[in-house]
């Protein structure tokens, strides 16, 4: 499996970083898109991706910098007139405005040429004995009120990729470090957001876990966080392209 970090920026925009969009590639060829930021279709054609190969696309929660990439992303894949189906996982309670959403944008269903299904965001399977299991987190804990009150899932989930005694954490975006520590141990890779933790405590959480690798991302403007002197675990600050062999 490849993993490659097209958008590595957090929800402030910046010049040099496209919002969140990662995907994992796999040996038959197919692509999972986890998260769809603005501008992700951009991002993958630079970094060369062929996006009639992704299969699937999850949605972690639904702040701009994490889904409004979709529609456009759609429209693609209309005009490259693409005809293999897509899953797309969203948020609970998000479906019916995902399903929605194409038709606003005038890429009508009876237009598309390919089959667009919406689930709510569950693990699911991938290939090569891959499989997907999500965690909750705190990320929007300090809106649940607001969300509720306007009817929008309070809840923002992280994703183990598992394959047997395999583990890769991909944090998405959490109220702070503490939401990782029960999922870290033994991990092979874990790629943590870094606009809402304290680098430096990541780090020692995860080398505490015996995490073998870290990379940074969601990384804010002008981060003066970085470098952290920390050099008790690999670690590295993604930039955008920044592919991981695994
Ligand atoms: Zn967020």
């Amino acid at each position: 499996m490849m993993l490659t970090l097209h958008g590595t920026g957090a929800g402030t925009p910046g010049g040099d970083r496209m919002a969140s969009a990662l995907t994992a590639t796999f040996s038959d060829g197919s692509l999972v898109l986890f998260d769809a930021g603005e501008g992700c279709a951009r991002a993958m054609l630079r970094d060369r991706i062929d996006l009639s190969a992704i299969s699937t696309v999850a949605i972690s929660h639904m702040h701009a910098d994490h889904w409004t990439g979709f529609p456009a992303l759609v429209m693609a894949w209309s005009l490259a007139k693409r005809t293999n189906p897509v899953s797309v996982y969203v948020p609970p309670g998000t479906a019916d405005f995902f399903e929605s959403l194409p038709a606003r944008c005038y890429s009508f269903r009876e237009r598309l040429g390919f089959e667009l299904t919406f689930h709510q965001l569950a693990g699911f399977s991938m290939p090569d004995g891959w499989r997907v299991e999500i965690i909750p987190t705190t990320h929007l804990n300090s809106v649940r009120e607001l969300a509720q009150r306007y009817s929008m899932p309070p809840t923002a989930f992280g994703y183990l990729l598992l394959n047997g005694e395999r583990r890769i954490v991909l944090s998405q975006d959490i109220g702070g470090e503490e939401d990782l520590r029960p999922h870290l141990d033994g991990a092979e890779l874990l790629v943590c957001e870094s606009a809402h933790v304290d680098p430096a405590a990541v780090l020692e959480m995860a080398q505490a876990a015996g995490v073998r690798h870290v990379v940074f991302t969601h990384v804010p403007p002008a981060d003066a966080r970085f470098p952290v002197g920390f050099d008790g675990i690999a670690w590295d600050v993604a930039t955008d392209g920044l592919r991981i062999g695994l």
